[in-house]
């Protein structure tokens, strides 16, 4: 995905001082004063695939991990439904505090916290960034309706390099939506074949793998 190549112990220390430099900058400090935890993320910082959703709940705020609620249980689901678990994978949040009462997070909120899931991307580099919900879609594709997008993988400018988005809806929100709930588990179930199209087409442009996965 991106020309600097990092390897997993490396990754791991980056990803720490994103979190350290949250702290030092104080970063939304009227979320920080109410929340139990930072939830900065967790899972496989070599994943192909990184899952983006809005917010920690209060399940979240509690554990300091994303998705550990009844949504976190029904993307574990899912995953497994594509033979994946969430270590394969790597899972975080736009806003990385918990918002009062579970409100939806604050453009500004959104704005703060923008640098710093970019640097978890530029540190993980995903073949594929799925977004949960319409705050995550938002980050990278404007002007969308998730109604109308969801389950199509954009390519996207992300620096200098070129980025799969693919805008799936919230799991909460599909959870007691019968409708919904099919759509997304039929979209979740594209994502195999979409990383293996992702890796022949870089393997054909690159002429290996590894070489083209780091490429930009
Ligand atoms: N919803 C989110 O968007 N993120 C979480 O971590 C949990 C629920």
């Amino acid at each position: 995905m991106i020309s600097q190549l990092y390897m997993g112990n490396e990754k791991q220390v980056l990803l720490e001082q994103i979190a350290a430099d949250i702290l030092n900058d104080n970063i939304c400090p009227d979320l920080a004063r109410e929340a139990t935890n930072l939830v900065m993320g967790c899972g496989n910082v070599d994943a192909e695939i990184v899952f983006i959703g809005e917010a920690p709940g209060k399940n979240e705020d509690l554990s300091g991990l994303p998705f550990v609620g009844a949504a976190g249980k029904f993307l574990t689901e899912m995953l497994a439904e594509i033979n994946m678990k969430r270590d394969d994978v790597y899972i975080t949040n736009i806003v990385k505090y918990r918002p009062p009462n579970n409100r939806d997070p604050s453009i500004s909120e959104k704005e703060a916290f923008w640098p710093f899931l970019a640097r978890q991307l530029m540190v993980i580099q995903p073949k594929i960034v799925v977004t949960l919900g319409r705050h995550s879609m938002e980050c990278f594709l404007s002007d969308c309706k998730i109604s109308d997008i969801h389950g199509r993988p954009h390519r996207i400018k992300f620096g200098k390099v070129s980025l799969t988005i693919v805008p799936l809806y919230h799991p909460a929100a599909a959870l007691y939506n019968g409708g919904l709930r099919t759509t997304l588990i039929e979209d979740f179930k594209k994502l195999p074949k979409l990383v293996n199209y992702i890796n022949l087409e870089e393997k054909e442009k690159y002429g290996s793998e590894e070489t083209g996965k780091n490429s930009g």
